[in-house]
């Protein structure tokens, strides 16, 4: 494998070029000095705006001012990212983040402006400035707000409140990464010593149990010293979230959450629903797992260890491209060559070197071209990493080369579809290549494994955010005991009864950040579930499929996610899709069995 001690050994083609968005330091600061002269421009639009040719050039210069922004972010961003040690860097960013405080203080005038203009008035605007069509649908999306927000006196007072609110969140994130103290494990070598998260990651899944055991007991012990603080955050979470969408005049706070992709409530329910009548398939899961390992009880501690042992594998960088590729064929031509080109146009910074941010990601950068991070490390798991952000950076180009600036960016919601898509049509690619049977095995219990995490998991979350906001609706109180009592019978519900309960199991909710941001997973179960659905069409040859999928991955944001998903044939808003994917997972459960 490749290692290296410092960026400047890293090969040139493994690089990115950020000469791409400026051609240097001296570019970029010059692009800053003209952001800010733009900024002082827009400011006097303030109170200025009273026909449709000011209103437009209000739009099309805060149009071109977040244009230039987001470069200048970008290069700042992907810089530090490279090493984050580097304190030239970091004055880049510094440099921007002020920007960005200059930039929102200049602009915040305008949306309670235009949520305090009458829509006729909004419409006549629009009639007499052609140029305003362009932005006529974003101006009425906002619009769409308009019954949930507050006069002026009460907004004042709820932006007052802000910090406040936030501090249930802030709170538990200072406990959770700063203050916890997990318990001690043995190493390798005798030492004992305290467990930290990337520990236990590994060793939860060590083949050794009793290893499984030590760090499991480590890892829950904090959240059970502190159930009863880590209760009392998250109950005021909630209840925050609860009253602001009574105030906010939402039906519910799932309604609130829902709102700004316009996904009706009934599309979680659904999810929820779909999922829970197709569980079997999971309990089977369950039971194959504890036969597998040869144990009396299957544990919490136990749910986590591949079935087959890592068959190491190395994977040059070059090599897995190809593989990625041949993988993504079934997409068509447009798509591969597209994605070949990637690589050799240096989208993509490869290998992990000192200082690096650690992870994955893709960066679109609007009139330039996508970014990729990595830290690839020539084995399988980095092969699924890059065929996953490469799916994102995919979309990005797609979206950006085909949709104006103002509908380029797509959502949360579909973007993980792109990179799912791309992870399924590689693991069947790689299974229908593979003659080593152990290997084949390995590869379809990673991919059940991946399945379970990104759907039923999340689902569970799902429904336990529904459930507890639904009491906090109904005015019963949330204490640790309650939160335990409904985790501890989701998990039963959605594992199966083949599992015996340790103690630790009913404070798994303890340790969920994304439980702070409500009603957010959701999308991850949705996504994949749309992404496998998708997948076992393309697999099929589906043409209709495959230039609907093509489509999607041009659309932005041109429209709400269900209905860009609606257009490849996905309905969310009807079982269908879950279903399907349910039954895909059913049938690589029955494959394993089998082997
Ligand atoms: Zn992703």
């Amino acid at each position: 494998m490749n290692t290296y001690k410092s960026r400047s050994d890293v090969p040139e083609s493994e690089k990115w070029r950020l000469e791409d968005i400026y051609s240097s330091k001296e570019e970029w600061e010059a692009e800053i000095t003209q952001i800010t002269q733009m900024i002082e421009k827009l400011k006097h639009y303030d109170g200025m705006i009273s026909n449709g040719s000011t209103l437009l050039g209000y739009l099309s210069e805060n149009e071109k001012v977040s244009f230039k922004f987001n470069k200048v972010f970008a290069y700042a961003m992907l810089q530090v990212d490279s090493d984050t040690r580097n304190t030239s860097s970091q004055s880049l960013q510094d440099q921007v983040k002020q920007l960005g405080v200059k930039l929102n203080a200049a602009t915040s005038f305008f949306l309670p402006f235009l949520l305090s203009l009458e829509e006729s008035i909004l419409k006549k605007y629009i009639d007499e400035e052609e140029g305003l069509n362009y932005f006529e649908k974003q101006l009425f999306e906002t619009y769409r707000y308009k019954k949930h927000v507050l006069s002026k006196e009460k907004e004042e007072v709820l932006s007052q409140l802000g910090e406040a609110l936030s501090s249930p969140s802030h709170t538990y994130g200072m406990m959770n990464n700063a203050d916890i103290k997990f318990g001690k494990v043995t190493t390798e070598d005798g030492e004992r010593v305290e467990l930290t998260r990337g520990m236990y990651s590994k060793l939860i899944e060590h083949k050794d149990r009793t290893k499984r055991i030590e760090a499991y007991k480590a890892y829950y012990q904090p959240y059970l010293q502190l159930k009863n603080s880590i209760a009392s955050t998250l109950a005021a979470a909630i209840k925050n979230n609860v009253t602001i969408s009574r105030i906010r005049k939402y039906p519910s706070a799932l309604e609130k959450a829902l709102f700004s992709d316009d996904v009706p409530r009934e599309v979680y329910e659904n999810l929820i629903e779909t999922t829970k009548k197709n569980i079997a398939p999971l309990h089977r899961y369950s039971e194959i797992r504890k036969e597998k390992l040869g144990i009396e009880e299957l544990h919490q501690y136990d749910l986590s260890v591949p079935l087959v042992q890592d068959v190491e594998q190395e994977i040059p960088f070059d090599k897995a491209y190809d593989i990625m590729i041949k993988a993504l064929a079934p997409l068509g031509e447009e798509y591969t060559k597209t994605l070949a080109d990637f690589k050799d146009k240096r989208y993509i910074d490869v290998r992990e070197t000192p200082g690096k941010r650690s992870g994955a990601y893709n960066l679109g950068v609007y009139g330039v071209h996508p970014f990729v991070l990595l830290n690839h490390r020539d084995n399988l798991s980095s092969l699924f990493t890059l065929a996953h952000e490469m799916g994102h950076a995919m979309h990005s180009h797609f979206s950006h080369h085909t949709q104006p600036q103002i509908t380029a960016k797509y959502s949360i919601f579909v973007a993980e579809v792109a990179s799912t898509v791309n992870e399924v049509l590689l693991i069947h690619y790689l299974l229908q290549h593979e003659e080593n049977p152990n290997m084949k095995q390995y590869l379809l219990n990673h991919f059940i494994d991946k399945f379970k995490g990104t759907l039923f998991t999340q689902v569970m979350f799902a429904e336990f955010e529904m459930i507890t906001h639904e009491k906090a609706e109904n005015g019963v109180p949330l204490t640790s005991k309650v939160f335990s009592e409904i985790y501890e019978s989701l998990f039963r519900e959605y594992n199966g009864d083949s599992i015996v309960f340790d103690e630790e199991v009913q404070y798994g909710w303890a340790r969920i950040p994304h439980f702070y941001r409500p009603f957010y997973v959701y999308k991850y179960a949705t996504g994949s579930a749309s992404a496998i659905h998708l997948a076992d069409r393309i697999l099929k040859g589906d043409q209709d499929t495959i230039s609907a999928y093509l489509e999607f991955l041009k659309s932005g944001s041109s429209d709400y996610p269900l209905e860009l998903l609606k257009k490849t044939g996905v309905d969310l808003t009807t079982p269908e899709p879950i279903q399907n994917a349910l039954q895909q997972f059913a049938m690589l459960v029955d494959e394993f069995e089998k082997m």
